[in-house]
């Protein structure tokens, strides 16, 4: 199959990109390297661009004329949304907006679109299906939000099929160390704790210890970066099939508080880094933990990979990795 990958320079995106490359698919990544990096394109064809100039958009959609296009492009960071909701709104509305007019123009019906468990807000449930309202208390959460409304109304057109996964908290690195996460800032706990453990920050900042979970810290639900881009293969191969639009949870069923994180990152890296409490982060829900239900039961999707050490340890791998690269001349 064609497959135009958004964003697949970026962490997940890079990691999809492999998975596709290595079943055999004919790839572009169309990605502005804003957050992503061309080494990390280790399969098909990278063109540079922004989902903000149509016209390019437009150009490189019609050379190549994708079979389906999966979308990672966007910002993702909940409590940056907080302080630049426009950011947010333009890069994950309107592009995607963009992007949808492009596809839409050169009949390109198929959609694979990164979602999250942001869309959820506070749920006053503990496992959510898809099922479950959405009520996003972050710009972020609210942009992915608003996008699913814009497909859900476009397939009511017969136009366009898309299948929506709402990630939960997706950490981890390829096992072999290939691809990576490797933003500038990071600030997602595991790779913000690995980074700390390597000395690069004087102590791991806990966003909130006096939310209602049993040790007042945040519970996520953490799912192998590998796992998740398996899923999206068979989210994909489920859609060109059965030409069904869909939604579905990617996550393990099971959270870790941030507290839990902490000590197994001591535990994989066997240093004993520091740790501060401090006030809550802005936007945070106390716990996101995903009933993937649907995932499993509709694509066939099995996780390889559920146990945080293994995630942690994976990342770790990757960061001493990354480590090494930056010293080299
Ligand atoms: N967190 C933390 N310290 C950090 C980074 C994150 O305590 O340096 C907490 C954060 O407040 C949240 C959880 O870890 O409760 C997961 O945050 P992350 O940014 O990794 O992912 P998010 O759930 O926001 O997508």
């Amino acid at each position: 199959m064609k497959i135009l990958v958004t964003g697949g320079a970026g962490y997940i995106g890079s990691h999809v990109v492999n998975a596709l490359g290595e079943c055999g698919h004919d790839i572009i990544v169309f990605d502005n390297l804003s957050t992503g990096h061309k080494w990390a394109v280790l399969c098909g064809k990278l063109e540079v661009g922004d989902l903000e100039d149509s016209s390019h958009l437009y150009d490189v959609m019609n050379a190549f004329r994708p079979d389906a296009v999966i979308h990672f492009a966007a910002s993702i960071q909940v409590e940056e949304s907080v302080r630049k909701p426009l950011k947010y709104y333009r890069n994950n509305v309107a592009n995607t907006l963009n992007l949808l007019d492009a596809m839409d123009r050169n009949a390109v019906r198929n959609f694979i679109y990164s979602s999250s468990a942001a869309v959820y807000g506070i749920p006053d449930t503990l496992l959510l299906d898809e099922a479950v309202p959405l009520h996003p208390i972050n710009p972020y959460g609210a942009s992915k939000a608003m996008v699913e409304t814009v497909l859900g109304d476009m397939t009511k057109t017969g136009d366009l099929r898309y299948i929506a996964l709402r990630y939960f908290n997706v950490a981890g690195a390829d096992p072999q160390a290939r691809v990576g996460q490797a933003y500038l800032d990071a600030t997602h706990l595991i790779t913000r704790a690995l980074k700390t453990a390597q000395g690069d920050f004087a102590k791991l900042c806990i966003f909130g210890t006096d939310y209602p979970t049993p040790d007042g810290t945040c519970i996520r639900d953490y799912i192998h970066v590998v796992d998740l881009a398996n899923a999206h293969l068979l989210a994909l191969d489920y859609l060109m099939e059965t030409k069904k639009s869909d939604i579905m949870n990617c996550g393990y069923g099971r959270g870790f508080s941030v507290r839990e994180v902490v000590a197994a990152a001591r535990k994989v890296t066997g240093i004993n880094f520091t740790v501060e409490e401090a006030p809550r982060r802005a936007g945070d829900p106390p716990r996101l933990v995903a009933d993937s239900t649907r995932l499993r039961s509709i694509t066939g999707w099995q996780p390889r990979h559920d146990d945080l050490e293994f995630i942690i340890r994976t990342a770790w791998k990757w960061e001493l990795k990354l480590k090494q690269r930056k010293r080299q001349p």
